[in-house]
């Protein structure tokens, strides 16, 4: 029998959703009935500061009223920080991670005016704590020091021992793959488990895209770097590999990137403004299941 396509729509509920969102989950949800496949809603509520409650019940009423239905149950990741923590421990028992307890400041100070960014353009870590002193850190540690736990990248891909690749998918023939170069260095010593939490936005999303049997990840060009550390992080664990896809990003007015934080129209506002689920469509160029996937949207400005 044929493998269902699965497809996830996976917002961190810090703002209310915006057209982009519209745009992405629309794609994976068009996708999975195009291609007979499921449609899965997670939350990536790990960062206990931004996360609220009452922003998951709005994507819940943003989606529903965009006419989606997901399969359940709905996987809420701040309920499941044990499988992470799991996930991390083998990382660990492999000699891939370590602690640091730097602060921001001090790795900014130590990475110097010139140093090179990640592409989430933070300094690449300066290796402050990598291989420090373990009674150092015990110290530390002891004394309630917040610790996150940092990939040892240099190890990790020497583990690999060779290049690496993920597979590019089309949304009109998801089954064919095309390899693309991973480059996970291009992160340095990134963090796999935060300070305030036993996980990270890298180590969570590879756990459960493999856990929920997510076949397809179609996710922002933003995220496209991201999908290089993912690789690495699924072949040192031997999880399954998803096919990617990553969509344009939709402009709000003047050409800037939407963003939640930024407080641009919401979903919730465009529609008390009166806005249909059809005009949503209309507007991020998602009318129909058959609409080209990169389809330019109407100017938002
Ligand atoms: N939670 C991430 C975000 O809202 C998306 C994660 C993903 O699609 O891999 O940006």
């Amino acid at each position: 029998m044929p493998v269902r396509p699965t497809f996830r729509f996976a917002p961190s509920p810090n703002g209310h959703l915006h057209l982009g969102h519209a745009y992405s989950a629309l794609l994976n949800f068009d996708l999975a009935r195009k291609f007979d496949g499921r449609f899965l809603l997670r939350i990536e509520d790990i960062d206990p500061a931004r996360s609220q409650p009452r922003f998951v019940a709005g994507v819940i009423e943003d989606l529903r009223w965009l006419g989606l239905t997901w399969d359940e149950p709905l996987r809420r990741q701040s309920e499941h920080f044990a499988d992470y923590r799991a996930v991390a421990d083998k990382l660990a028992a492999m000699g891939l991670l370590y602690p640091c307890f730097a602060s921001r400041a001090e790795i900014a100070a130590a990475a110097g005016p010139e140093a090179r960014t990640d592409p989430d353009a933070a300094p690449i870590y300066p290796g402050l704590l990598r291989g420090a002193d373990p009674e150092r850190v015990r110290r530390a540690k002891q004394s309630g020091v917040p610790c996150a736990l940092r990939l040892d990248m240099e190890r990790a891909t020497g583990r690999i021992g060779g290049p690496l690749a993920w597979r590019m998918f089309e949304p009109d023939d998801p089954w064919t793959a095309e390899a693309r170069a991973a480059d996970p260095a291009q992160w340095g010593d990134a963090i796999i488990a935060r300070k305030e939490t036993p996980a990270s936005y890298h180590l969570s999303v590879v756990v459960d895209d493999a856990l929920q049997g997510v076949t397809h990840v179609l996710r922002g060009q933003d995220l496209e770097a991201a999908t290089d550390l993912h690789r690495l992080l699924q072949a040192l664990l031997s999880l399954p590999s998803p096919l990617y896809h990553h969509h344009r990003l939709i402009d709000g007015p003047g050409g800037r990137k939407l963003s939640k934080s930024l407080g641009d129209t919401s979903l919730a506002q465009l529609r008390r403004e009166g806005a249909s689920p059809a005009d949503i469509r209309g507007w991020v160029g998602v009318e129909k299941e058959s609409d080209p996937i990169f389809g330019s949207s109407r100017d938002l400005g």
